[in-house]
């Protein structure tokens, strides 16, 4: 009996560990455990080695190692970002945000209006695309910070990021992104795009989950969240050493992103033309804006996204409904409900996100087993030669 290979598409959720960043922090997780204060020979050689680390995940985002503080996660990178941004600015009490963040960003803010800030959540149209001009008109005199991701992680929707930290900055506001699904994916350069702060995450990347950074842009001595004498005082608590060393390995795989884009559209685009080929009806959201190349939600229309993500499971195939931080919420994704998609379509839509280990064979085997289980979920007669599921038969 075969085995069923299984094929991994949720890769916006999170990447498998590259086995050479394995490599590179098991030293440290046995024989090199010093701690990087300490003034012991080893203590100094882990230090050193935090330092290249810094430098690899610094000149990736364009930054010098100075601008760069080891957090957690993007969770603590945007918390700590607008946290700091509204101590900073002690008579502003309001932030500007997009209805389509990431829940550690909504979900910060919504803590704020509890506490007395006041926020706004700004649109997106039916394609996920954010409006300038009400970023414009939302600025106030009293605005502190922006906070806008790059890419979104459920649509892969790509902000105008430079554009909005202009509009921000001529208003006298900070400007703060949320890059985690943007590094490694399109070209990211945090000072070229003139943000205060930009938050990231190794495990997106192919390193290891609990760490990721937060660019501070030299001069804004922006407050800690954790208060402490490690990293120069802007990010209290031993250093995750294991974890630091494995970002910037993940940070050193990633050689040219150019290419890299280039691969992932490759995978992306056959399988939606795939999928179009068989399905023309289904939708693919956010397909008229500007997309990250590895990201296709989609609506297949009145199909229950949570039963079709089973029937992959079973065929060995990972998707997403939702983002995972929603999964198993029942909730349907507030990224797609700001979009205007109604809740019905909403529950149908899947993510799949495709990483640098996926190969066209992955796709090809989506291609596959997709139109048999949709077919078979709409209690529909098998098609033999050249399914194809019309509009009329689904909805
Ligand atoms: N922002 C975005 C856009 C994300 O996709 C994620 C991960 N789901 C996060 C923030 C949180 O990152 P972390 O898991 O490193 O805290």
């Amino acid at each position: 009996m075969s085995m069923m290979r299984s094929i991994y598409l949720d890769n916006n959720a999170t990447t498998a560990l590259a086995p050479v960043v394995l490599d590179a922090m098991l030293p440290y997780l046995f024989s090199e455990y010093a701690n990087p204060s300490s003034a012991s020979e080893a203590g100094v050689r882990v230090k050193k080695a935090l330092g290249d680390a810094r430098i690899a995940v610094a000149h990736f985002v364009g930054a010098t190692p100075a601008e760069l503080i080891f957090t957690s996660g993007a969770t603590e990178s945007n918390q700590t970002a607008i946290m700091g941004a509204l101590s900073l600015s002690k008579c502003k009490r309001h932030l500007i945000t997009s209805q389509v963040e990431h829940p550690s960003v909504l979900l910060m803010c919504q803590h704020l209006e509890r506490l007395g800030i006041e926020v706004t959540y700004l649109p997106v149209d039916e394609e996920g695309r954010l409006s300038l001009d009400d970023l414009h008109a939302a600025l106030r005199s009293d605005t502190a910070l922006v906070s806008l991701m790059w890419a979104n992680n459920e649509t892969g929707v790509v902000f105008p990021v430079a554009e909005a930290t202009a509009i921000a900055h001529a208003a006298g506001a900070l400007f703060h992104t949320d890059a985690t699904q943007a590094i490694g994916k399109v070209s990211v350069n945090a000072v070229a795009s003139g943000v205060d702060f930009l938050s990231c995450s190794a495990h997106k990347i192919h390193g290891p989950k609990g760490v990721g950074a937060l660019f501070v842009r030299k001069g804004i001595a922006l407050p800690p969240l954790f208060h402490g004498h490690q990293e120069r005082g802007r990010r209290g608590g031993t250093e995750n050493v294991p974890a630091i060393i494995g970002f910037g390995a993940a940070i050193r795989l990633v050689t040219d992103v150019e290419s890299d884009a280039c691969y992932l559209r490759g995978l992306r685009d056959h399988f939606e033309q795939g999928l179009l080929a068989f399905m023309p009806c289904a939708r693919i959201h956010g397909q008229e804006a500007e997309r990250l190349p590895n990201t296709s939600n989609i609506g297949f229309i009145a199909i229950d996204a949570e039963e079709l993500l089973y029937r992959l499971e079973q065929k060995g195939i990972t998707a997403a409904a939702g983002a995972a931080c929603a999964a198993g919420r029942q909730e349907p994704s507030h990224v797609l409900t700001a979009m205007g998609i109604s809740k019905t379509a909403v529950l149908s839509s899947l993510r799949f996100s495709f990483g640098r280990m996926n190969q066209l064979e992955d796709v090809e085997q989506l291609l596959r087993v997709l139109p048999s289980l949709l077919l078979d979920m709409m209690d529909m007669p098998p098609i033999t030669a050249a399914p194809l599921i019309s509009c009329a038969h689904s909805q």
